[in-house]
């Protein structure tokens, strides 16, 4: 009965760890804008101190914030550096 308890507490501390792995894959839903620093929303257009744009384009014709590291559709890997 100990060992069945063992295992399933195993078993718990396996599945949170794979939720925290989800986690970290997931996009912030805010970040700092590439020209001033400024911390700006992953839905704003434009950065409100600088004026610097926060939105590309992706490959795959998605728009999305410049700070997102990876494309959230096709999972493809970006930088702030690529499109400037
Ligand atoms: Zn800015
Ligand atoms: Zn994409």
């Amino acid at each position: 009965m100990l060992i069945f308890l063992l295992i399933l507490a195993l078993l718990v501390i396996a599945i949170v760890q794979e939720l925290d792995r989800r986690n970290e894959v997931t996009e912030p839903p805010s970040g700092k804008c590439p020209g001033c620093d400024f911390t700006v929303d992953a839905d704003w257009l434009l950065c409100p101190r600088c004026k610097e744009l926060l939105r590309t384009t992706c490959v795959c014709g998605k728009h999305l914030p410049v700070f997102y590291r990876h494309c959230v559709v096709c999972g493809a890997p970006r930088s702030v550096r690529d499109w400037r």
